[in-house]
């Protein structure tokens, strides 16, 4: 039997009759769009999350626009962010007409470099988007320090990161405005499409839902240029339950790694700086002849991934920013021998054994 990437069928079954009894409660009520169900999710997250106001939204994606629209970035706008995250974080910016402005990244924790962020803000910096990598929350201290020192504000991209924790704090509760992803593969993934937008600001949130649901303010009247970014009352019937055991999760993720890192012989395992735990929505390490240990790990039945083969600034769709190779050395260097385990709570010790030893020959 192969190994999965993401067991997402042993912790269905570990939950099933909690889920199926949640989500049947949302079809006896016939209430599928935002209701009760989703509510109580949303206070639920909150809570957990330290922040004043969690709203669900329908995607990751989505609860980046809705951060976007709610501090009214616009065309004209830069907003900085890392070449080396999945396309939706640059893509939003450049969706809202904005400018992505990429800064290269720290070697080790590949998240944005914060030292190199200052020297790229002109007057029309509107906002930094750091991305919370693979589970580890970007260098949001001193990302704030500058924000503050020009009026900017900060976005964290926590998709990849919920459940992390960032000197005592919570990811996506580490800037004015937070978002994350319930795609079914992060952290916390739910059935379908879903999203989170974190703020502790009442009158962000009050404009943040008003927005998720086309600008309504009462029933056909219309404030602002919104879409329908709601979430499924379906999904937040799922994510409540997920909700309830996500910290055993997260510990036992954090043992998973932990034994990888011990384990693994000829590798760069990840670098986690202090005061932070990884979420470890990827756990990726970095290899010499990347090529090979793909195709040894894919005969052995070892799932991988790599995020991310191309950087953002070498995409097609941003030609039009004018960038070249060598532009983002790191970022570049990085794309070319980084690869992703498999990893999830329900990852058994034996599985994870077969996948060390794979590597640890493959690599050897
Ligand atoms: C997954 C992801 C998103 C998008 O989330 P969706 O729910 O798939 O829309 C955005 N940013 C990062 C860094 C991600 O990993």
């Amino acid at each position: 039997m192969s190994v999965n990437f993401i067991d997402l069928g042993a912790q269905y079954r570990a939950y099933k009759d909690e889920i199926d009894t949640s989500i049947h409660a949302v079809l006896d009520t016939s209430h599928y769009i935002m209701g009760q169900k989703l509510s109580d999710f949303e206070t639920n997250l909150a809570t957990f999350s330290g922040a004043k106001h969690a709203i669900g939204c329908s995607s990751g994606t989505s609860a980046l626009i809705l951060a976007l629209l709610a501090l009214d970035i616009k065309a004209g706008d830069e907003v900085i962010t890392t070449p080396f995250t999945f396309i939706a974080t640059a893509e939003m910016i450049a969706f809202m007409g904005a400018k992505p402005v990429f800064v290269d990244i720290d070697e080790r924790t590949y998240n944005i470099d914060a030292s190199k962020i200052e020297e790229k803000i002109t007057t029309r910096t509107k906002a930094i988007m750091p991305v919370s990598l693979f589970g580890q929350c970007a260098d949001m201290d001193e990302i704030a320090k500058i924000a503050s020192k020009y009026g900017i504000a900060v976005i964290e991209d926590g998709a990849q990161s919920f459940g992390a924790l960032y000197k005592g704090k919570r990811s996506c509760n580490l800037s004015v405005i937070g978002c994350t992803s319930f795609f079914p593969a992060k952290p916390l993934g739910c059935y379908g499409d879903g999203g989170a937008v974190f703020t502790s600001d009442d009158e962000l949130a009050k404009k943040i839902r008003i927005l998720l649901n086309h600008g309504q303010t009462e029933r056909y009247v219309h404030k602002y240029i919104g879409f329908n970014g709601r979430l499924d009352a379906i999904q937040a019937a799922v994510l409540d339950v997920k909700l309830k055991y996500f910290n055993a999760e997260l510990a036992k993720r954090q043992i998973i790694a932990k034994n990888y890192n011990e384990k693994l012989e000829n590798v760069i395992t990840p670098f986690i700086e202090n005061g932070n735990e990884s979420a470890w929505a990827q756990y990726c390490i970095r290899v010499k002849n990347r090529q090979k240990v793909l195709e040894i790990c894919a005969k052995e039945g070892i799932p991988t991934g790599v995020y991310y083969p191309i950087p953002l600034h070498l995409q097609e769709v941003f030609a039009y920013l004018g960038h070249k190779k060598g532009d983002f050395e790191i970022c570049e260097k990085i794309s070319e021998d980084i690869m992703a385990l498999p990893m999830s709570a329900f990852l058994s010790s034996e599985d994870q054994q077969k996948v060390i030893e794979v590597i640890n020959k493959a690599t050897a």
